[in-house]
């Protein structure tokens, strides 16, 4: 019997691994049948090799519980250790700068795990008491290793006949009760054991006889040895990737494409990367299973997988991934830089297969995909690159173009003088309804949008692309939206200018916009063409496009969604029936008016030069009496005004054809509610029986 001290400051050992590693202690489990697998899959290969004569044909991993006796026992057939080789690999601590290592790690004591040969002592987490029961292939004594959590251990021979090592638990009183539990143990295994190459086993299968559960003679074999992603994409069926697809994620609806990756220099990869169908606008990040050499290690991908693609689901495998060092670390460790690229670039070379092959299908599938091909677009340079190949645009009539299909299908008509290109899009056909029939009538092509990712998509065509804008369809009007030529002046004094403005603006209903708020009303008097709509609503599209970003980010963007909704009401001085309220107007206030106009004039005549002194003359030297003079003069402007708008809304407000085409404008745009809504019909109707 040999009894001695773990080498290597292993003082340090026992109080972190029990403390720091605490929150983390199931992966113990995940350690100890790692290593039987290893020692199973060094057996094969050694017979392989003729260097071991036995039969490996059927080798497992057992798993057992005993709650009675409080133990864990992972057994395994390979290998085994000698007494010296146990000396080797356990005792000796194999690592040097152990006491520097721990303090460093101290604040993430899971990295320590594994990457730097602890794995073993990672049974400490949960047990007061380890032993190894060991027989090494070659023809040595079997070796019994006890250690009680403090850096002595004893070693002796035993009585072991069967090859292979059994690593049994002495479970603390913490984890007794709750890790010999069958239910805890299978659902351990089936997390991180699913997919090992081994057959992982634990206990028998049941079946119910009598009333009562009762064991079978066939082992409950937890895993499967051969997963999807291990085998040949040759070898593989549709149904076989939507089997596993539907294994790792039982209420997923079918995905939507599947990428399988394949890759053996300059590192190892190898992975299903499943494309999901996205229903409510729920995305799910961290769905991704990250393997190596089949063992479960995280679903936490972030950093290994781009950012976009962490939409994704799926798993990967890579022995070259450090996994078990701190994030920080795996983000600037420049395999994972590579890995990250590699994943990426084998992605959209995909997805230009897919499209190339069969762009029908590709073109059903759009609507789905869109989002993660955007995200990418806007995240990532280099997939940008490819993406712009096969990134689609869909428009109104339900017609998808490549970006670049697109461009050529709408320049001829849609650039405007100053040979900007202009897209049209909707984000709501049926709400946009008439104004992209007026488009359309003017042979313009629209684009439907609505999609959560389209306006920053926009935005980057917008600085990708030359000379080019988006606009939504009812940003403005048409003319304005893609200008031919210079518009046509409107001819209004100041003062018809006013009472114009005051005609409509008094006579608006109280509105309120998409977020509750009260819209802020402009009024934009334009001379459009005779035909074209009298009066119509328009928002302005830089304005939207900031209210809409903040809306989603928030933050910074808090600023814009703050504002009020800012409208304009475009109102047409060409068209007959606004000229004919115009001039009804004109002749109807005309004389009650001309007073207070002159008055306003001969006012803003006095204060004009006054307030062209004021400007010139140095600080405090502008005499006071001219500026209480000046004061006076623009309140009294100020009150004229007001009095002159109240004249022409006391008029107004008696105009129904004023009234119904405000209303028509604010129907067409989905702004005509409540009390508004229904003086318009009762209007109407009033109207319909003259
Ligand atoms: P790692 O597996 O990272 O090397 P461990 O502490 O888990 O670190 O194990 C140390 C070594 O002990 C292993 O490399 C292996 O040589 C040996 N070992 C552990 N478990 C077994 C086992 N079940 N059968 C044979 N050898 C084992």
């Amino acid at each position: 019997m040999k009894t001695g001290s773990i080498n290597v400051t292993s003082e340090n050992i026992f109080p972190v691994i029990k403390k720091f590693l605490y929150s983390d202690h199931e992966i113990f489990l995940r350690e100890l049948v790692s290593n039987a697998v290893d020692a199973t899959q060094k057996l094969k290969t050694l017979a392989r090799a003729g260097e071991f004569q036995g039969d490996v044909s059927d080798l497992k991993v057992r798993v057992s519980v005993d709650p009675d006796a409080g133990t864990l026992t992972v057994s395994d057939s390979g290998i085994g250790m000698t007494a010296e080789e146990i000396d080797k690999y356990i005792n000796q601590i194999a690592f040097s700068g152990a006491t520097e290592f721990l303090d460093k790690y101290k604040k993430d004591g899971a990295s320590i795990i594994g990457h730097f040969g602890l794995g073993f002592y990672s049974a400490f987490m949960v047990s007061k008491k380890v032993e190894i029961r060991s027989k090494s292939y070659k023809d040595e004594p079997a070796t019994l290793w006890s250690c009680e959590g403090n850096p002595e251990f004893q070693m002796d021979t035993c009585d072991k006949a069967e090859r292979g090592t059994d690593i049994i638990l002495y479970l603390d009183d913490d984890n007794k009760a709750n890790l010999t539990l069958k239910y805890t143990i299978e659902n351990l295994l089936k997390k991180y054991c699913k997919y090992l190459p081994i057959p992982v086993v634990f206990g028998k299968k049941t079946e119910w006889k009598d009333g009562k559960e009762v064991d079978t003679d066939e082992d409950n074999q937890i895993n499967e040895v051969n997963p999807l992603w291990t085998r040949q994409p040759a070898d593989l069926k549709d149904e076989d990737y939507l089997k596993f697809y539907h294994d790792l994620y039982p209420m997923a609806p079918d995905p939507l494409f599947w990428i399988h990756l394949n890759v053996d220099y300059p590192f190892n990869l190898t992975g299903v990367l499943y494309f999901p169908k996205i229903e409510n606008n729920e995305f799910h990040r961290d769905k991704i299973q990250l393997f190596c050499n089949q063992v479960f290690v995280t679903d936490h991908v972030e950093g290994i997988v781009p950012e976009f693609m962490m939409l994704l689901h799926g798993v990967i495998d890579s022995p070259d991934i450090p996994l078990n060092v701190s994030r920080s670390y795996l983000q600037s460790d420049q395999n994972v830089k590579k890995i990250s690229g590699y994943i990426t670039k084998k992605v959209a070379d995909r997805l230009l297969e897919i499209f190339n092959a069969d762009r029908k299908a590709f073109e059903e599938k759009w609507d789905d995909l869109k989002i993660f091909i955007q995200y990418g677009m806007l995240s990532d340079e280099k997939f940008y690159e490819k993406a712009i190949q096969f990134a689609l645009v869909k428009n109104t009539e339900g017609n998808y173009y490549t970006v670049e299909e697109y461009r050529k299908l709408v320049e001829g008509n849609q650039t405007d003088k100053d040979g900007q290109l202009i897209y049209l899009y909707s984000d709501n056909k049926v709400a946009q309804y008439s104004y992209i029939e007026a488009a359309k009538a003017k042979g313009y092509d629209v684009i439907e949008t609505g999609g959560q990712l389209d306006t920053p998509w926009m935005n980057q065509q917008e600085q990708k692309q030359e000379k080019c804008h988006y606009n939504r369809i009812d940003a403005d009007t048409l003319s304005n939206l893609i200008k031919k030529a210079d518009a046509k002046k409107v001819e209004f004094t100041e003062s018809e200018r006013r009472e114009n403005n005051a005609l409509f603006q008094t006579q608006i209903p109280v509105t309120s916009g998409e977020d509750g708020k009260k819209i802020d009303w402009t009024i934009d008097f334009q001379a459009m063409e005779e035909t074209d709509k009298p009066v119509m609503v328009a928002q302005n599209e830089w304005m939207r496009r900031m209210k809409e970003m903040s809306r989603v980010q928030g933050g910074g963007m808090n600023f814009y969604g703050q504002m009020p909704d800012q409208m304009n009401l475009v109102v047409n001085t060409e068209a007959p029936v606004v000229k004919a309220i115009l001039n009804d107007a004109k002749a109807a206030l005309g004389s009650q008016l001309s007073a207070m106009t002159k008055d306003i004039e001969d006012k803003e005549a006095q204060i004009k030069p006054l307030e062209e002194e004021k400007y010139k003359a140095k600080a405090g030297e502008f005499p006071q009496d001219k500026d209480q003079l000046l004061d006076t003069l623009r309140k009294e402007v100020e009150d004229l005004k007001k009095q002159e708008s109240e004249a022409v809304g006391r008029y107004a407000a008696g105009q129904s054809n004023l009234h119904q085409l405000i209303d028509l404008a604010l129907l067409e745009s989905g702004l005509l509610k409540g009390e508004a809504l229904a003086k318009f019909i009762s209007r109407t109707q009033t109207l319909l029986n003259k």
